[in-house]
């Protein structure tokens, strides 16, 4: 070959290997563009933990109520409504624990899923309230006739992480088999979280649970436990000094060593009581939330359930 025709043809092969590298960079980035993660907004801490653990690293799962907040209390600002509206799943609690969810859902874009977690769930009733209070004060009952605390029951978890697991598989078919897997690995941890409540609560001294609100109805009725609350299932009641007196009554009456609090909401009534009583207080967690130290701390639903059971067993004096 001359050596003009050589020059020609080493032009020509510079030329294509620069147009094939610059394909080669753009059809990079397409993929990447295309395989931004999906995201599922997701409203209480419990169903956080069950999102993540079964999304791994494959979907972007944001929880919308701010850390250490009491999720009673909680709506969503305008800024997180725009969030919701751009996730491509929504999934809440349901059982009247959102009480701003019901009207969200209808404004949110067809492109949102909307998931109500209570519909897969085992619903307890809203129990009466040992105290007189409820009798007068019956708008308590108005956000529904069950209790939304359901998380606490850990088979309920485990219908929750199958939930995900089928609804995320819908959203994201190519990752089913591994969403699958994912779920089935929590599941493992929460049959073993379980078994530890059966062993640990099987013998004790005496089965009452005295909590300040009353988060832990599932709690109690998975593990035949008989749960007395001094304000009912919204946490912003006031008890009556006569429902007060009721409570220090049965403490003495049982023999009842612990008033149990919920940390993230007043405790001045349990604080009030056990004083008064003469025992301890301490808190409970019922996962409504975490805080951002419990976050630091890497807590989790498992960590803070076995924390929970802990302080049951010697509350209740378990063997
Ligand atoms: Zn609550």
């Amino acid at each position: 070959m001359c050596e003009k025709c050589q020059k020609i043809v080493l032009f020509f092969v510079s030329i294509i290997a620069i147009i094939a590298v610059l394909t080669w960079l753009t059809a990079e980035k397409e993929p990447a563009a295309s395989s931004a993660k999906l995201t599922v907004v997701v409203s209480t801490f419990s169903q956080y933990e069950a999102a993540c653990a079964v999304a791994g690293d494959t979907l972007h799962i944001r929880s919308i109520i701010p850390l250490g907040s009491d999720a009673h209390m909680f709506s969503p600002n305008p800024t997180q409504v725009a969030d919701i509206s751009k996730a491509a799943l929504f999934v809440y609690n349901g059982a009247g624990f959102e009480t701003w969810a019901d009207d969200l859902k209808n404004t949110l874009p067809k492109t949102v899923q909307v998931l109500d977690m209570s519909q897969y769930v085992t619903l307890i009733k809203s129990e009466e309230n040992h105290s007189d209070e409820h009798e007068k004060n019956h708008d308590v009952y108005e956000h529904g006739a069950f209790d939304p605390h359901y998380w606490l029951d850990i088979d309920n978890m485990i219908k929750m992480t199958e939930t995900l697991d089928a609804q995320f598989s819908k959203i994201l078919p190519v990752n089913a088999k591994k969403f699958h897997e994912n779920a089935t690995a929590y599941i493992d941890k929460l049959k073993i979280l379980k078994s530890h409540y059966v062993k640990g609560l099987a013998e004790c001294k005496n089965r009452t649970l005295i909590t300040n609100h009353d988060a832990f109805g599932y709690l109690a009725h998975a593990n035949k436990l008989e749960d007395i609350s001094v304000i009912g299932l919204s946490s912003d009641e006031q008890p009556s000094a006569k429902t007060i007196a009721n409570i220090i009554e049965i403490v003495k009456e049982h023999k009842i060593k612990t008033i149990f609090f919920e940390e993230l909401i007043s405790d001045n009534v349990a604080q009030t009581i056990a004083r008064e009583a003469g025992v301890k207080a301490q808190p409970l967690q019922p996962l409504e939330n975490i805080s951002e130290d419990e976050l630091k701390l890497h807590q989790t639903y498992l960590t803070i359930m076995e924390d929970n059971l802990k302080k049951m067993r010697e509350s209740m004096e378990c063997r």
